[in-house]
């Protein structure tokens, strides 16, 4: 009786939960949602199993089965592996992740951030420093974006820049300041400062700041996010001020953001204005409508094989960030408790985080996500469901 293999590409990802099984294939984007019963479900079951390198015997009894042919005849379309005759079993490696130097590792095998060494740093990306208050701050909506304070100190300038300096990395691409830049003592020494450092970075700062200030800008090379939480009267063209502008415009229902997109129709870099829904505890139908995963955006999800590692074992919101406030108080993100402060070593912070925080490895790794099929093809766990207090944001089912 003639055999045949049915193999899986090592990029092509094979996920069953319950009755349903989902194929993706990492290289083109190309998807298949199946029922597993009967013989599909034992052939899904061997393809899973490491020892037989994702790939499983097929035999003229499978191939009668009509539940089976589809089953391959679509796999095959979509480029996700290949049925042969040969007599040889072939290979092919199913993508599993493998941990290095993760947290487990990490938890495991060292002691203190010391025998890990120098190292520890490079998983430092990003600083955020809240440098001081603003008065047309807001005391929560830092909690889901870059957005000044309303009413806090000020964060002391020299520990700042040591803390910039000791973070340095080749990872380290950007240092965010959010705060009235313009008011911030000495604002021009801690420019130079980070310039000296070689480190990239951005003002975050609300426009009634940015305008009262305007004349004070005037380094080409200056990056300015400027912040829009309320419909401005009137809007004061950006164009040809000699600073890098960027507009973000915090949306809190679907009526500010029609109002918003009228408002900045026919104004360059107002239009090109990145939109950011803001949970103001009143607002849920306005996420349940806009933020909300649906299916039709899990269709259209295009991840490459290392992008699904990463959803897999961090979270790729908050890995390699650090916040500072302007008590000096350091989180790994801002909803989650203190690692430390400014006082302490950044390889400590990064350490700690490894060993005791929850916010750079917070995955989808819990109920209700982890008997979802698309588990490992949404985003990790963003700010919004902190703040919300729910696990997802979701309309999914995988019914
Ligand atoms: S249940 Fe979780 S993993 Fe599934 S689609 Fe919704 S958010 Fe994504």
């Amino acid at each position: 009786m003639k055999k045949y293999w049915f193999t899986l590409y090592p990029d092509t990802f094979l996920w069953s939960k319950g009755e349903k099984g989902f194929v993706y294939n990492a290289l083109n984007n190309l998807s298949y949602l199946f029922s597993i019963s009967g013989r599909v479900e034992e052939l899904c079951k061997e393809l899973q199993a490491l020892e037989n390198l994702y790939s499983t015997c097929i035999s003229e009894e499978d191939m009668m089965d009509i539940s089976v042919q589809q089953f391959i005849k679509t796999v095959v379309g979509l480029n996700g592996g290949c049925l042969s005759g040969d007599p040889q079993k072939p290979v092919s490696l199913k993508p599993v992740l493998k941990v290095q130097e993760g947290q487990h590792f990490i938890r495991k095998h060292h002691y203190g951030w010391y025998e890990i060494g120098n190292e520890i740093k490079h998983y430092l990306h990003q600083l955020t420093f809240y440098t001081n208050s603003s008065s047309y701050g807001n005391d929560t909506w830092y909690r889901q974006a870059f957005f000044p304070l309303k009413g806090c100190g000020q964060l002391n300038m020299e520990k700042l820049l040591t803390f910039s300096r000791y973070s340095r990395n080749p990872n380290l691409h950007h240092v965010n300041l959010v705060g009235n830049i313009f008011t911030y003592p000495e604002y021009q020494r801690l420019l130079e400062g980070l310039k000296e450092l070689n480190i990239p970075h951005t003002v975050h700062i609300t426009l009634p700041d940015f305008l009262q200030n305007l004349k004070q800008v005037n380094d080409p090379h200056m990056r300015f996010n400027i912040l829009i939480d309320a419909l401005p009267d009137e809007l004061v063209s950006l164009k040809d001020i000699p600073a890098e502008i960027n507009v973000q415009a915090l949306v809190f229902s679907e009526t500010n953001f029609h109002l918003l997109a009228e408002k900045f129709e026919n104004m360059p870099v107002y239009c090109d204005a990145q939109l950011t829904p803001i949970y103001n505890g009143e607002n849920i139908k306005f996420f349940e409508s806009f933020v909300f995963t649906e299916r039709k955006e899990i269709e259209t999800i295009a991840l490459n094989k290392r992008e699904i590692f990463m959803r897999q074992a961090l979270n790729v919101h908050h890995f390699g960030k650090f916040t500072v406030m302007p008590n000096g108080v350091v989180y790994a993100d801002v909803n989650s408790k203190p690692l430390g402060t400014i006082d302490d070593t950044v390889h400590s912070l990064i350490y700690k985080e490894f060993t005791e925080g929850r916010s750079w490895f917070y995955v989808r790794d819990q109920p209700p996500c982890d008997d979802c099929l698309y588990q490992w093809l949404c985003s990790s766990p963003s700010n919004y469901e902190t703040i919300i207090g729910k696990p997802n944001l979701c309309h999914v089912s995988n019914d």
